[in-house]
């Protein structure tokens, strides 16, 4: 299955919760007038795109309506189109430039951190590279259980320790085993206690200083895992990781099961860190690059199929 069909699928529930609204809209109204673009923000509003975001998009909308002169609501699709993919901007995948290079996953409980490393990974290998995850979340048993299954899926080796290790010393590990094995890749899972925000600033910097110290030159990526399905808190999730670490991309997981797509706009709009990667299902190819325009495609075209 291509690439575009797997994030439109992905996007099965958000296209047919905004775009079929829309469609409802243009079919209840024949020119675009005032009423009609209150009840666009509204409808914008109501799908996880937030308030401010809405705000902006409708905007930049009724600039372009008086630039284009255009009247049909027909038109609307399109133009939204165009708005949310130029909003989303140029599409940035993942610098891993040095061998090895090292990428950092951090996130909540249960966004889907495993899961998308598992998948990356195997993405990765098939790319030819050599992966190897560090089990950096030793908070739980399973965890590191879960981590050892995906590697196996995925063709990539693991370093792990004990349930309870110091996280910073099983990624010393990583990196050691990495250097010593020549390996192209590493990632790193880790526990995710946000409401411990002191513990998990302590936690994150100390695994960021080994990181520094044992591989001052390589290519870094903390990559920020948000569950799609959370919406707003997803937003607000990202907001808090940012303020105490530095964030260079975001893996939105579980679109498959949500109308909430629309958040992957706010996110972007809100804190300005690109979405790298989506997650569209639970098994190991379902972990697409974010493509912009494909994602704006996959919101509004059609919309009217159940
Ligand atoms: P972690 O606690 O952040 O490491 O989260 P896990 O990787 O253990 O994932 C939690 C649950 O979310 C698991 O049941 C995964 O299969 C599921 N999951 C992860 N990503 C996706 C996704 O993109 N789509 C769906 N439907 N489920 C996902
Ligand atoms: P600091 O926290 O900035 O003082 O950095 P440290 O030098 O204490 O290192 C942070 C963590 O990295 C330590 O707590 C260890 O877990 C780990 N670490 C550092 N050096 C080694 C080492 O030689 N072997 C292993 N296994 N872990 C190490
Ligand atoms: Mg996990």
């Amino acid at each position: 299955m291509g690439f575009f069909s797997k994030i439109k699928q992905g996007l099965n529930k958000t296209r047919n919760s905004i775009s079929a609204g829309i469609t409802s809209l243009v079919n209840s109204f024949t020119k675009i007038d005032e009423e009609f673009m209150e009840e666009l923000e509204e409808i914008l509003v109501s799908s996880d795109i937030g308030v401010a975001t809405s705000t902006e998009i409708c905007e930049r909308l009724r600039a372009k309506i008086k630039e284009t002169g255009a009247t049909d609501t027909n038109e609307i699709k399109e133009l939204l189109k165009n708005i949310i993919s130029d909003m989303l901007g140029m599409d940035s995948g993942l610098t891993l430039e040095t061998k090895p290079s090292v990428i950092l996953v951090i996130g909540v409980n249960g966004v889907g951190k495993t899961t998308s490393i598992g998948k990356l990974a195997a993405s990765l290998a098939a790319e030819g590279k050599k992966v190897v995850l560090g089990a950096a979340d030793t908070f739980r048993a399973a965890a590191i259980d879960q981590l050892e299954i995906w590697a196996k899926r995925a063709g990539a080796s693991i370093v792990k320790s004990t349930p309870g290790a110091d996280p910073a010393s099983v990624v010393f590990d990583t990196i050691a085993s990495a250097k010593a094995h020549h390996a192209d890749v590493i990632i790193c899972d880790t526990a995710g206690r946000l409401h411990n925000k002191k513990d998990l600033m302590e936690e994150l910097a100390k695994i960021n200083r080994v990181i520094e110290r044992e591989l001052p030159d390589a290519s870094k990526e903390t990559l920020l895992v948000l569950d799609a399905a959370t919406g707003q808190n997803a937003v607000n999730q990202a907001r808090e990781f940012k303020n105490v670490t530095n964030i260079t991309g975001i893996v939105l997981t579980k679109l498959d099961g949500t109308a909430k797509g629309g958040i992957v706009i706010a996110i972007h709009n809100e804190l300005s860190i690109p979405v790298k990667y989506v997650g569209v299902g639970e098994g190991i190819d379902d972990l697409q690059p974010f493509c912009a325009k494909e994602f704006a495609d996959g919101i509004f075209d059609g919309g009217d199929e159940q």
